[in-house]
């Protein structure tokens, strides 16, 4: 971990400043990105925002997202090639491994420029010059709220940016439910109210924003996709191209169905697996002690934190969700129905 003060004097003077994510952004990659972007811009510095794909329309309403470049490989890559050469500090945000974000991690890895990094993974890669990385925060939004409220600055969190680290907060905390959710989050939420953030708003245009169609396609999804199994207190779906065709089914309509697997009582681990055509796409998820990450990075070349998981795979969808099946006896007395604490008298 490094100290606060190398990031101030690296920051003592306006710089050319980039800021990327992890592929297919979530509220907590984009939001501290963007909270983080508010606040340089704030400092007189000049930032660029690039994500190395598409993000879901619910996140659209965070302040910056208009200057936000997406990054497509046979569209701008010279242009984004340019961005990452040129900058001075180029900070990298929610993910610990450059191979995450597939050509932009070799453009990264191979810029000039001083190279920090901000996470919450597991296992992070050291490939950065300055590291805020904390696998124990909540989400990238908390630690990037910590690295401003250090440089002094935190009377520079405005509503704009507060509500760009709250949505990060929120949505990595499971709406302050998981048990990441510690005391300090709640004291930053606090000084984010303080701020001025709306937080029922920001519920409301990320949960509650959805389409009438991807309703439907959760039904679709609940009734007929859905597979429990008893003995390995597991739930899991697979999903088709094909079923995501039929149902238009759009960057972020896939968020937290996985989720619904884990809410049955007694499910310790739930996983869903998608067909993104290129490779299956597979988020797993736990409670209790069974540890996700090193389930996935063991088995699907994948990784992420304790209870919340990815990993992919290049064999076809059967044949993956076969191979998942075929590994569940192996893990049969590792997951066990995590005891709830008595209740309070
Ligand atoms: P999700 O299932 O929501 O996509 O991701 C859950 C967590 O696992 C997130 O923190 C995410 O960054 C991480 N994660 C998702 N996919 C991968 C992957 O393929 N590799 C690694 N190392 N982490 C992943
Ligand atoms: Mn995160």
């Amino acid at each position: 971990m490094s100290t606060i003060s190398e990031l101030k004097e690296l920051l003592a003077h306006p710089r050319q400043i980039f800021i990327t994510t992890h592929h297919k952004p979530d509220a907590d990659a984009l939001g501290s990105s963007l909270g983080l972007a508010g606040y340089l811009r704030k400092k007189g510095h000049s930032v660029t925002v690039v994500t190395p794909s598409d993000y879901p329309n619910f996140l659209a309403w965070m302040p910056g997202n208009e200057e936000v470049v997406v990054y497509e490989p046979t569209e701008n890559d010279a242009q984004v090639r340019e961005i990452i050469g040129t900058a001075e500090v180029l900070f990298c945000l929610d993910f610990s491994c450059l191979g995450r974000i597939n050509e932009l991690g070799e453009y990264i890895r191979q810029a000039p420029g001083t190279k920090v990094l901000i996470d919450h993974h597991q296992e992070p890669e050291q490939f950065a010059d300055l590291d805020y990385s904390n696998s124990k925060a909540a989400a990238t939004a908390e630690l990037v709220f910590e690295v401003i409220r250090d440089l002094g600055d935190q009377d520079l969190i405005d509503t704009g940016i507060g509500e760009c680290l709250y949505a990060g907060i929120m949505t990595d905390t499971g709406s302050f439910r998981h048990p990441s959710t510690s005391r300090n989050v709640h004291l930053i939420i606090a000084e984010l109210l303080n701020a001025g953030i709306n937080l029922s708003d920001v519920h409301r245009r990320i949960y509650d924003s959805h389409s009438e169609e991807r309703l439907r396609f959760l039904g679709f999804v609940l009734k007929d996709k859905l597979t429990v199994l008893r003995e390995y207190n597991t739930a899991y779906i697979a999903i088709t191209a094909d079923e995501l065709r039929q149902y238009h089914s759009k960057t972020g309509d896939t968020e937290g169905l996985v989720n619904f697997a884990l809410s049955i009582e007694g499910i310790v681990f739930a996983a869903i697996l998608i067909d993104r055509t290129q490779a299956v796409k597979i988020s797993f998820r736990s409670v209790g002690d069974f540890s996700v990450s090193e389930f996935s990075r063991r088995h699907f070349n994948g990784g992420g934190h304790h209870n919340a998981a990815g990993g992919i795979s290049h064999e076809p969808l059967q044949a993956t969700v076969d191979r998942f099946l075929s590994l569940l006896p192996d893990y049969q007395t590792k997951l066990v129905t995590a005891p709830l604490a008595a209740a309070p008298p």
